[in-house]
């Protein structure tokens, strides 16, 4: 059965939302989650697994290529979109970091031949640098092994991007760090109306808009990314923008208030 699709319309961009699967993850992924909070979870949490294909003008950017078959081991139901994913043919490649879930769909070096893939220098200088993955805890080192061997299958058509930076007209790099130390968002901008793509800024829209310190596992530098999880909420509520995350319920798209000190999200 073909993942769920949504489209949407944002301006002169044309958006396509693609349902790349869902996480079951141990509900230890995440920390520091207030005590009342933790007592009413369950074991697991489930997460979800969005892709964006963007169309404007005569650029196609797809932003983050999805797990292909990276994960299908731990997690089964993961790269569904590849399907979908592989017969596009994008002008540009934007990825959000390297982990696994958002690089995996560049395993397949044939895949979208000519395209242009941007990254943040930082992201790509940390995960490319020599003798990475004898430095990393032994429970990562096949992953950072990956990551590598992947990104020097597109090496040759990386574009690095120093803070924000044009990817197109009214498309925005951003900085957003913390997840990885490179981690970066995409502004669209449509007259005063913006619409963010966070990436894994925000991981989980049920417990990290309400406590916003609340850490994920993968965060490589867990106060760093609470402060920018914080900053994005705040600016969000302040200017009204419309967000769309990638672990969020799919289509995880749809905008940020303020109650007190907690924020909510309210989906589209
Ligand atoms: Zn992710």
């Amino acid at each position: 059965m073909p993942a769920p699709i949504r489209h949407l319309e944002f301006g002169a961009f044309e958006l396509t939302i693609l349902n790349d699967g869902h996480f079951d993850l141990p509900t230890g992924y995440f920390t520091n989650i207030p005590q009342d909070v933790a007592d009413a979870l369950a074991d697991t949490i489930t997460i979800g697994a969005n892709l964006w294909f963007i169309r404007s003008g005569d650029r196609r950017i797809l932003v983050d290529t999805g797990s292909a078959d990276a994960l299908k081991q731990m997690f089964p139901d993961t790269g569904l979109a590849w399907g979908d994913i592989k017969k596009e043919n994008p002008t540009d490649i934007v990825l959000t970091h390297m982990h696994a879930d958002h690089l995996g769909g560049l395993a397949d070096a044939r895949a979208f031949p000519g395209c242009r893939i941007h990254v943040a220098r930082t992201e790509w200088e940390f995960w490319t640098q020599d003798g990475l993955a004898d430095a990393v805890p032994e429970d990562i080192r096949a992953m950072v092994q990956m990551i590598q061997q992947v990104a020097s299958g597109f090496a040759d058509r990386v574009v690095l991007h120093d803070g924000e930076s044009e990817i197109a007209p009214d498309v925005v790099l951003l900085d957003l760090p913390g997840h990885t130390p490179g981690h970066s968002g995409l502004r669209l901008q449509s007259g005063e109306e913006t619409l963010l793509i966070i990436g894994d800024a925000i991981v989980s829209e049920d417990l990290q808009f309400a406590q916003p310190e609340v850490s994920y596992a993968l965060d490589s530098n867990k106060d760093q990314a609470v402060t920018t999880r914080r900053a994005l909420l705040q600016d969000c509520v302040e200017k009204n923008c419309t967000i769309a995350a990638t672990h969020f319920a799919f289509p995880g798209v749809g905008k940020v208030v303020a109650e007190g000190a907690e924020f909510r999200f309210v989906p589209m």
